[in-house]
């Protein structure tokens, strides 16, 4: 059976590595859906190599001044358009690959629909988490983790029932910075914080991992979608991001799941999930591998990581507060008006001065992020 995906941030850096798993894999897999914000470019370039009949441009001002439409692809607009197509058309596995906040909506479409979702925007989870299980339930939409320290786990657990689990080990690079003494931290710049050590990816993503808040966000991920109680997620710093997580299970015994940092991986066992495809893309020589380390994770290098964690452990909106907050930050920060010490401290302000509500429905999150992010940017201008 050829599996018809509906591909959701298809100019970013996910959504590139999906086409090029996708063109090894097409026999049995093709685009049928695909959406970006602006980048109409990468989404036509697209639509005309792999023949997609719908694309969707979610920023509606390009409308009047797109040409270029390849034949046989029938081009929306806007983020409604991209709902409504979402719960409206045939497809089997949506990938949904938009950064941010603003990929909430879109997992809560395709759940809705009951249909898989393979799930790289992990914000979904923080934001939503609770949403998104009760949403799962009503409809009996599955799950799986794009994110690679999620599929190891995801991987990993296997046919495991939840009571055998003991804990996870969620691993982390340390990001640009796991080295570079204190004293110098407020003379980093955005050119600096944007190259990571080992893994290629988009900027939001690489900024998160030199702060560490990433790394939260994915304890909040692993909270929600493993079903597990915040002190069964741990995480550690593993410089060479060959072991993409493990598992404790309850008799002490530990499973890792191990590739050279490569997104195709964990992306073509989503989407090959639950069988798993011949693919060349990813080779690990295990002999150039040479060492694989652990290191504590030091609260005063990484503060946003402990910040974000309690964020997620108090629940209601804070972890909505708190990621709204970390992405104005980080606007800021790549428009150099403050420094990267001031990422965590902006993100601090508003966890301590917003308001928390418990179980808070959509409508009460999308609008806390949308006040948290314009409160922060707004003090600064
Ligand atoms: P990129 O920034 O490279 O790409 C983001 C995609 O989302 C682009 O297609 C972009 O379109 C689209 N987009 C941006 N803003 C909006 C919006 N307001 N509405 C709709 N679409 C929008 O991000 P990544 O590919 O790096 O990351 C995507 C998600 O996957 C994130 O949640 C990230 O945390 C997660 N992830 C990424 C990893 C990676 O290796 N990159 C690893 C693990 C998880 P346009 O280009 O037109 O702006
Ligand atoms: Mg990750």
């Amino acid at each position: 059976m050829v599996k018809k995906i509906a591909l959701l941030g298809a100019s970013g850096s996910i959504g590139q590595s999906t086409l090029q798993v996708v063109r090894e894999q097409s026999r049995r897999m093709q685009i049928s859906i695909a959406c970006a914000h602006r980048n109409s470019k990468a989404l036509f370039d697209l639509a005309a190599e792999f023949k997609v009949p719908a694309v969707i441009v979610t920023d509606d001002q390009l409308k009047a001044s797109l040409t270029d439409v390849p034949a046989g692809t029938k081009v929306y607009f806007g983020e409604s358009e991209l709902l409504r197509i979402l719960k409206g058309t045939e497809y089997d596995l949506a990938l949904n690959a938009i950064s941010g906040s603003a990929g909430l909506t879109t997992t809560m479409a395709v759940l809705e629909t009951g249909k898989t979702l393979a799930l790289a925007n992990k914000e979904s989870l923080v934001m939503a988490g609770h949403l998104v299980k009760v949403l799962q339930a009503r409809h009996g939409s599955k799950i799986i983790p794009v994110d690679s320290e999620h599929s190891a786990i995801f991987q990993a657990i296997g046919s495991h029932p939840a009571k055998e689990i003991a804990r996870v080990h969620i691993t982390a690079s340390g990001g640009a910075f796991r080295t570079l003494p204190l004293r110098d931290f407020n003379k980093i710049t955005v050119e600096q914080a944007l190259k990571h050590p080992n893994w290629d990816m988009g900027a939001k993503v690489t900024l998160d991992s030199a702060t560490m808040f990433n790394k939260a966000l994915e304890v909040m991920e692993a909270h929600w979608l493993f079903d597990l109680d915040w002190d069964q997620v741990s995480a550690v710093i593993h410089p060479q991001s060959v072991i993409h997580s493990l598992v404790e299970f309850i008799d002490g015994s530990l499973l890792a799941q191990m590739s050279v940092p490569d997104m195709k991986l964990p992306i073509l066992y989503a989407l090959s999930y639950p069988e798993r495809h011949h693919s060349r893309l990813v080779k690990t020589d295990l002999a150039k591998l040479a060492t694989l380390t652990f290191e504590e994770i030091d609260p005063q290098r990484y503060p946003l990581f402990y910040l974000g964690v309690e964020a997620g452990r108090r629940g209601g909106l804070l972890p909505t507060v708190a990621n709204a907050a970390n992405e104005a930050a980080l606007r800021l920060f790549r428009e150099k008006k403050i420094g990267f010490n001031g990422i965590g401290e902006l993100v601090r302000q508003a966890v301590e001065t917003e308001e928390n509500v418990a179980n808070p429905d959509l409508e009460t999150i999308l609008s806390s992020n949308r006040t948290t992010y314009e409160r922060v940017i707004s003090a600064w201008q």
